[in-house]
């Protein structure tokens, strides 16, 4: 057995990962902590109440160091300044890490890849098998359009509550195709575009952000040339998707040389 502690365990997602862990759906995992801010409003409430799954006998705790010694993953999906405060704790204990929170600047990323050194990190900004099969097949269209008049655009849509924008996964998605194009997406990449812009040049990926309502998140890569326009999207219906993903990543994780790995490397796709 595999014992698990969720950081962010009373949000959307950290909800669903209690509920399927109690579930019992990757086998060998077992909820050994719970952890959120200390001023959530269900601290010290028993974390499968909390997600609607019964009684799990683990309480909501801010106290992750207190947890450590008898955990052996820490699934994280909080927010961008708690995670990069965290991973060196998680390294500093000798476990595995599985970090699906967004919205990292680069001085945060460097804390997970310096805690990568140490420790195993799955970093993944979306960890649907779906979507990770959309970053494969985006990959290998843009290498097939290369240099053929294809412009790229990255179309996302979430839910109104989203706090980082584009999303993760859009920017994961315009890697993908600035791969397959060699190109350096920090110098292709506009955020929408406004106003008297000009025409668009060959090399620039354009990202486009919608929110509203309860999208759960759709993601459209447009390769667009004169006289046809190839469409690749993905759309989650329900947040199980990506739980489901970062619980199989946890019982990957378990036991793996340090390093950061992606979810390519846990789903071999
Ligand atoms: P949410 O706001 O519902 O939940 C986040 C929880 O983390 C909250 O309960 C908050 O109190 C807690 N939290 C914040 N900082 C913390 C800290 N320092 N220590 C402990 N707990 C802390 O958000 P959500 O929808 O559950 O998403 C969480 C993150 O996961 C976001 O970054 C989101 O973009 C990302 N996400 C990733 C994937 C994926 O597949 N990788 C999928 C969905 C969401």
């Amino acid at each position: 057995m595999k014992n698990i502690v969720i950081v962010g365990a009373a949000g959307r997602m950290g909800k669903i990962l209690v509920r399927l862990v109690q579930a019992g759906i990757e086998p060998g995992l077992k909820l050994s902590g719970a952890v959120d801010l200390w001023d959530c409003a269900d601290l010290g409430k028993d974390a499968g109440l909390v997600a609607g799954a019964g009684e799990a006998g683990v309480l909501i705790t801010s106290d992750l160091a207190a947890l450590l010694p008898a955990g052996d993953v820490v699934i994280d999906f909080s927010a961008h300044h708690g995670t990069s405060g965290n991973a060196p704790r998680v390294a500093a204990a000798g476990k595995g890490l599985v970090i699906g929170t967004t919205g990292l600047n680069a001085d945060e990323k460097k804390a997970v890849e310096q805690a990568a050194q140490k420790i195993p990190v799955v970093l993944a900004p979306n960890m649907s098998l779906g979507m990770n099969l959309l970053f494969a097949l985006v990959r290998k269209a843009a290498e097939a359009l290369k240099g053929k008049g294809y412009d790229v655009e990255i179309i996302e849509r979430h839910h109104r509550r989203k706090k980082d924008s584009p999303s993760g996964t859009a920017i994961g998605l315009g890697e993908a195709a600035a791969d397959g194009y060699g190109w350096d997406l920090k110098k292709t990449a506009v955020d929408g575009r406004r106003g008297l812009v000009g025409e668009r040049p060959v090399e620039q990926i354009g990202f486009h952000a919608v929110r509203g309502g309860d999208i759960v998140g759709d993601h459209t890569v447009l390769f667009a040339a004169d006289g046809e326009c190839l469409e690749l999207s993905h759309r989650a219906t329900s947040r199980d998707a990506f739980a489901r993903g970062a619980l199989r990543a946890a019982a990957w994780v378990a036991g793996r040389t340090p390093g950061l790995y992606s979810m390519r490397d846990v789903l071999g796709v």
